[in-house]
């Protein structure tokens, strides 16, 4: 392919992830894009497909129960001239690790938060995340229909509990019943709000000037007012600097509401126009540009059971350079293999195909078959290893008892696989042979004791165990490394991936032993 064909693919790519706390119409936005992208036809389609003739696996009926989406997946669609990439995050934070390397995949993400809600927790929490990396974010601002706060507080809050400068785009006019429609500040246009037409594609009504007849007539009893308040936006509000939001440092605001499918498509203009193509990566030894020609890649993610017919658990790769072309041959960096890719998929609301190209910044599913982790670097042949792929230690802890002693090979077996997934990890103690789990949320456990029984037949319990928090553990010292192995023995387990980790009773016990041993260093996140 000539080179300039290839930038062009590239620059076409917009990769990204919606952030926001549970509720505030995450599911609701992502369907409406879809409804944009071209890729349903109607709203409602990608949740009834879930449960019926989608074939997902039994455990997703669990999801479906709970309400949560435990799973994230990969959307593409064709919006204007781009190639828009949607990572799907979970909502439910028992799996925001998954959330957290979710975001090491995209160039940038989308806030949504709900008009009446204001900024909330998870929002904050996401919000850390992706300040770590300087991820430019678009805000859009939902439920225009119910009865929301008042817009300019909400942007005062965005401003100061998530440390970010907003400059809206869009101003709402009006609210709830009396909603009727967003004007552009940039374009001095109005677009027009109809009720009830939240689950089809609808034409863009625009009115041209807020000085105008139409306008006038449009906002009838509010138009006053309205001008008022637009003046004083304008006077008290950030203006939007390209600049600043690639940096990370201001967010263009978008008001509207997900459920009438309103707003959403101003959004997506301003998303498309602005939003970064992809954008390069860190290794441990340089920086890779996402438009050089030599195709390299991590995993972010994996997951199983997308499809129960094949049991076989997907490893997502997000493209950092190059691109992918079936039956290429790739490096598996962290075992020095090469293998021939022929059978990669791509992900189109959740179904899967076979993709012969895909370039820097897609997201490519490659099966696994056990030998590929989170945080693995594939390239066409260079030795990298991409950083900031983080695993972060485990909050809650169990012990794995089973129901039936003989099946121990097969606990094991599933209980590794699983942490392989990244979701929940295994400790397993130097002085005996016991199995703890540890969890980010409680929820792990119960979709791993559930997932143990449905895929490898093996019931299991849970008890309580005597481990506060762990860390892994490193020293350079070869020596006194020992002797703090053999000391500490019995606090010393080694995980899922093979590596040494203190597993401390209490805090206490952890920071004297902190103390006694200066040149080790306990570390409670570990990059893949
Ligand atoms: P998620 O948890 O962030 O994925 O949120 P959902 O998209 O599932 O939405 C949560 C609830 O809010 C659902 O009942 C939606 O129907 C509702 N919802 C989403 N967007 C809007 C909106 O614009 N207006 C109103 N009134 N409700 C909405």
């Amino acid at each position: 392919m000539a080179n300039q064909d290839f930038l062009n693919e590239i620059n076409k790519r917009r990769t990204f992830a919606i952030i926001s706390h549970p509720d505030a119409g995450k599911t609701t936005i992502t369907e409406k894009l879809l409804l944009l992208g071209q890729l349903i036809q109607t709203a409602g389609s990608v949740k009834g497909r879930k449960g019926d003739k989608h074939a997902t696996s039994d455990w997703m009926t669990m999801e479906q129960q709970r309400g949560i989406s435990i799973t994230s997946s990969v959307m593409q669609f064709p919006y204007k001239d781009r190639i828009v990439n949607l990572l799907d995050t979970p909502g439910h934070e028992d799996f925001s690790e998954d959330t957290y390397r979710t975001l090491t995949a995209v160039d940038s993400v989308l806030m949504v938060i709900d008009g009446a809600k204001g900024v909330e927790d998870r929002t904050i929490k996401l919000m850390d995340v992706c300040r770590l990396r300087d991820t430019p974010i678009l805000t859009f601002i939902n439920k225009m229909d119910r009865d929301i706060r008042d817009p300019i507080e909400l942007l005062d809050e965005v401003e100061d509990v998530l440390k970010i400068r907003a400059a809206p785009i869009t101003w709402p006019i009006g609210m709830s019943h009396f909603f009727k429609g967003v004007y552009n500040l940039y374009t001095d246009t109005i677009h027009v709000f109809i009720r009830g037409r939240g689950h089809t594609l609808t034409d863009d009504i625009q009115i041209k000037g807020l000085d105008s007849d139409e306008a006038r007539e449009h906002l009838g009893d509010l138009y006053d007012d309205f001008v008022d308040e637009i003046d004083l936006v304008k006077g008290a509000s950030h203006e939007f600097d390209l600049d600043e939001y690639l940096a990370g440092r201001i967010t263009p605001v978008f008001f509207g509401t997900a459920l009438s499918n309103f707003g959403i498509r101003e959004m997506l203009d301003g998303f498309v126009q602005w939003a970064p193509a992809p954008m390069g990566r860190g290794t441990l030894t340089r920086h890779v540009e996402s438009r050089e020609e030599a195709f390299s890649g991590f995993i972010f993610k994996i997951q199983a059971n997308m499809d129960p017919k094949h049991r076989d658990r997907v490893a997502f790769m997000r493209i950092c350079s190059g691109s992918y072309r079936k039956g290429m041959k790739m490096r598996h960096n962290r075992l020095g293999k090469d293998v021939k890719v022929t059978d990669a998929v791509s992900f189109t609301a959740g179904d899967r195909d076979s993709v012969d190209e895909a370039w820097s910044g897609d997201i490519i599913g490659l099966h696994n078959h056990g030998t590929i982790q989170i945080g693995d670097t594939f390239t066409e042949g260079e030795d990298l290893k991409f950083t900031g792929i983080p695993h972060f230690a485990p909050e809650l802890y169990r012990r794995v008892r089973l129901t039936d002693p003989l099946k121990m090979k097969a606990l094991q077996k599933g209980l590794q696989q699983l942490s392989e997934e990244g979701s929940t990890q295994l400790f397993m103690p130097q002085r005996n042979n016991e199995l703890i789990v540890g969890a980010v949320g409680q929820l792990q456990f119960e979709v791993v004791s559930y997932r143990l029984k449905d895929e490898y037949k093996v019931e299991c319990i849970y008890e309580a165990v005597n481990v506060n928090t762990a860390r892994w553990v490193e020293c350079d010292d070869p020596k006194k490394f020992e002797e703090f192995k053999r000391k500490c023995y019995d606090y010393l387990a080694v995980d899922g991936g093979g590596h040494l980790t203190y597993l401390a009773p209490t805090r206490v016990n952890l920071m004297m032993a902190e103390e006694k041993w200066p040149d080790v260093r306990f570390r409670a996140t570990r990059e893949h």
